[in-house]
């Protein structure tokens, strides 16, 4: 088999346990492939913390960020401690990390004393250290256990757009970074370890690909290099009836299309990056998601499915979003592209999906706010839209709270009217804001309260649990 690319999350590499797992299944499969390579995330929580210090850094809270990076540097160096690396590359390891966070507490330092000319690459730059610290980090274990293995850097190969935090890649651009510069290294055996998440502009400006960017940076490296498959390792046996967090009898499922996967993602599994599949997709690349801490699981395959027959429900997610409230109907253009470009204008994400209802007197929109951007983008954009509302004279009448929306997927759901008719029954007692078939036919969208979200969750994979 030629090319496999394998990305490791923030839990498999955040951990020595995680961290020796990788070691073993990365041996394992250069024994089978003939080109590998290996996408990292930053250590679990890492990029949230250096989100925090650019935020402290805005506040010139000096005490607040350096707090922050020297937490970071104990931590990162009790894990390379921990790890059975020879002297030589656990020195080198610490003085990369000293640099990098010197350099880094130095940016700290302007942003601190400017804040007023913030530049959005100033911001990724800092935020891109942790993944720059993680491939180091990964390499090394590598090179120790006998691999040619390098750590490399995403702003070299990864060109995007300037929408600095959810930036799109420019593919042949991209690709012919590849071409030049790390297919060489293929062909010489080299694994390298990419910095996920990461990328630049054509001039060199740090961008990312929004939050949980890395499964992105694996697919696009996926379709830039022809690789046979991608596989995701994450601390889940795959993609989930449910958010095991939230519904603990929810249980991995075996196979999946890129449709129920893409509707999956979009609708707020955080497994995956929404922007992922659809990649992945248009050159049939199979990608399977797998459980770093159990390898002995099959995991989750994506991929086309020609099957014609209903399945039921597989899956069910709850995700955020903005209901838009009037008591009146009429267009909707104008208030539609506020909200698009205000979500925009904050998180970098267009409102790619929205569920709209109108009567004769009233009308009623819902906007997903998408995971990549980020935990608090759904107060934020709330916040916002609500003084946009009360400000403009235009959009009178109109109202805005942030509402749920569950949804439920399964291959050709909306031939199965059954389904929808056992999930409103068993809801019957629940007020449903609006209820939405997606357009693939493969979701059905239920849009909530806030506080009835759980129950609906639950009811729902209910269904799941003893549909026959
Ligand atoms: N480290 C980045 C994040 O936390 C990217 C990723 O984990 O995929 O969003
Ligand atoms: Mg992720």
């Amino acid at each position: 088999m030629t090319t496999l690319i394998m990305k490791f999350g923030g839990s498999a590499v955040g951990l020595n346990l995680g961290l020796t797992q990788m070691l073993s299944i990365v041996l394992h499969e250069s024994e089978r492939w003939r080109k590998l390579l290996i996408v990292v995330s930053a250590l679990d929580g890492v990029t949230d913390q250096l989100l925090e210090a650019t935020h402290l850094a805005q506040l010139s809270n000096g005490r607040g960020y350096r707090r922050i990076v020297a937490n970071m540097r104990q931590r990162h160096i009790s894990l390379i401690e921990s790890l059975p690396l020879g002297v030589t590359e656990k020195k080198a390891l610490e003085s990369d990390i000293d640099q990098m966070l010197f350099e880094m507490l130095a940016v700290c330092q302007t942003l601190s004393d400017f804040p007023e000319n913030v530049a959005p690459e100033t911001i990724y730059g800092i935020v891109a250290v942790g993944e720059r610290l993680s491939a180091r980090i990964v390499a090394a274990l590598l090179r120790q256990n006998g691999q040619r293995s390098v750590a490399i850097d995403a702003t070299d190969l990864i060109i995007t757009d300037n929408v600095f935090g959810n930036a799109t890649p420019n593919l042949a651009l991209t690709r012919q970074r590849i071409t030049e510069s790390l297919m060489p290294m293929l062909e010489r055996k080299i694994i390298p370890v990419i910095t996920g998440f990461i990328a630049s502009t054509q001039t060199g400006k740090i961008t990312v690909l929004g939050r949980g960017g890395s499964d992105y940076t694996a697919s696009i490296l996926g379709i830039c290099t022809d690789a046979a498959e991608v596989w995701i390792w994450t601390d889940v046996d795959g993609m989930m009836t449910a958010d095991p967090h939230e519904i603990s009898s929810a249980h991995s499922i075996l196979h999946m299309s890129y449709e129920e996967a893409a509707e999956l993602a979009y609708f707020g599994a955080r497994i995956l990056h929404p922007r992922m599949i659809e990649p992945l997709r248009e050159r049939a690349i199979p990608l399977r998601v797998r459980n770093v801490f159990r390898p002995g699981q099959p995991g989750t395959l994506v991929q086309s499915t020609a099957s014609t027959l209903a399945s039921g429900i597989k899956a069910v997610t709850s995700i955020r979003g903005l209901g838009i409230v009037a008591s009146r109907s009429g267009s909707l253009t104008h208030i539609s592209a506020l909200v698009d470009d205000t979500l925009f204008r904050i998180t970098g994400s267009r409102a790619d999906v929205m569920i709209a209802s109108q009567t004769s007197s009233s009308s009623f929109l819902a906007f997903v706010i998408p995971t990549s951007a980020g935990q608090g983008a759904a107060h934020q954009l709330e916040i916002e839209i609500e003084h946009l509302l009360e400000q403009n004279e235009e959009f009178a009448g109109w109202s805005a709270r942030l509402v749920n929306i569950v949804t439920a997927i399964g291959a050709h759901l909306d031939h199965q009217y059954t389904m929808t008719v056992e999930i409103l029954r068993r809801l019957a007692d629940i007020k449903l804001l609006a209820i939405s078939h997606g357009i693939g036919g493969c979701s059905i969208s239920l849009v909530t309260e806030v506080e009835d979200a759980d129950t609906v969750l639950n009811r729902v994979h209910d269904l799941i649990l003893t549909q026959p």
